[in-house]
């Protein structure tokens, strides 16, 4: 199952999550791949792979300069591989403007390695041409929302867009569902958007939230998943919890959930 993560606000948690529910999944023991299509690279940089070591990168499988096999990395997490993202990425919206299947490039890619239980697509914050191939080989999109003020403005415009997809260019795409980050159960606003986006999406919301946790952000910095960092911390627990459920759902058949 091909699970894009996106959301076209930046900082609302979409690197944290894939890196993280990746490394849940692949601790259920999952085959997990990891795809990091962010120019800015956060997702390779929390799983450890530095810039030199990311030569051959998404960046070279969606120009087709590179078979998609030769840029995928095992990770120090069992079961979890890696398509790194490099700073080139950054050209590729405009250099695949003009390109045969533009939209389809990772699709296509993705179709010649089917050995993976789950791959997770970390999405940029925009919805340009990344996002669109995210969401042309995805089976469903998770989309997190951070618990502030503005989060429902922004989703309406994402939900419009994974409508469009799914009736043209690939109309399998599902919601799977929103997970609500950075939420601060203390505080009164932050709980008061939970509400309202449960009260407006009703149970395509998980019942996981992720609670704003400082070992989240740290771990970043020393190349690891929070399950790793820290195993214990409230962020890693939710992210556990998070895998979980998602096993749940996807256990059943979602063609049948539309
Ligand atoms: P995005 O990929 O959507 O831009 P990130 O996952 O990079 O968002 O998160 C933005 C910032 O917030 C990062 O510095 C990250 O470490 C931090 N962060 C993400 N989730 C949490 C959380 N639940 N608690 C605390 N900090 C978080
Ligand atoms: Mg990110």
């Amino acid at each position: 199952m091909i699970i894009a993560v996106a959301n076209q606000k930046g900082g609302v948690g979409k690197t944290t999550t894939a890196v993280n529910l990746a490394t849940a999944l692949a601790a259920a023991g999952k085959q997990v791949l990891l795809v990091d299509s962010d120019p800015q690279g956060n997702a390779s940089t929390g799983l450890g792979v530095g810039r030199r070591q990311r030569d051959v990168s998404i960046y070279e499988v969606l120009l087709g300069e590179a078979l998609l096999v030769d840029a995928v990395q095992k990770t120090s997490i069992p079961g979890l591989s890696l398509l790194p993202a490099s700073a080139a990425l950054s050209g590729a919206e405009v250099e695949l403007v003009d390109g045969e299947r533009r939209s389809h490039r990772l699709a296509d890619a993705l179709q010649s390695m089917q050995c993976f239980d789950f791959v997770l697509i970390d999405c940029p914050p925009s919805l340009g041409l990344l996002t669109l191939n995210a969401l042309v080989a995805a089976h469903s999109v998770l989309v997190p929302l951070q618990a502030e003020f503005f989060a429902l403005e922004g989703l309406s415009q994402l939900l419009g867009t994974i409508e469009r997809v799914r009736s043209g260019l690939n109309p399998r795409l599902q919601l799977l569902g929103i997970v609500l980050t950075m939420v601060d159960r203390r505080n009164r606003l932050s709980d008061n958007v939970c509400d309202d986006v449960r009260a407006v999406m009703g149970d395509k919301v998980f019942q996981t939230m992720v609670p704003r946790n400082v070992r989240l952000s740290e771990a970043p910095s020393h190349g690891l998943p929070a399950l790793l960092y820290d195993s214990r911390c409230a962020g890693s627990e939710a992210y556990v919890a998070l895998a979980r459920e998602l096993l749940a759902r996807t256990a059943r058949p979602l063609s049948k959930a539309s």
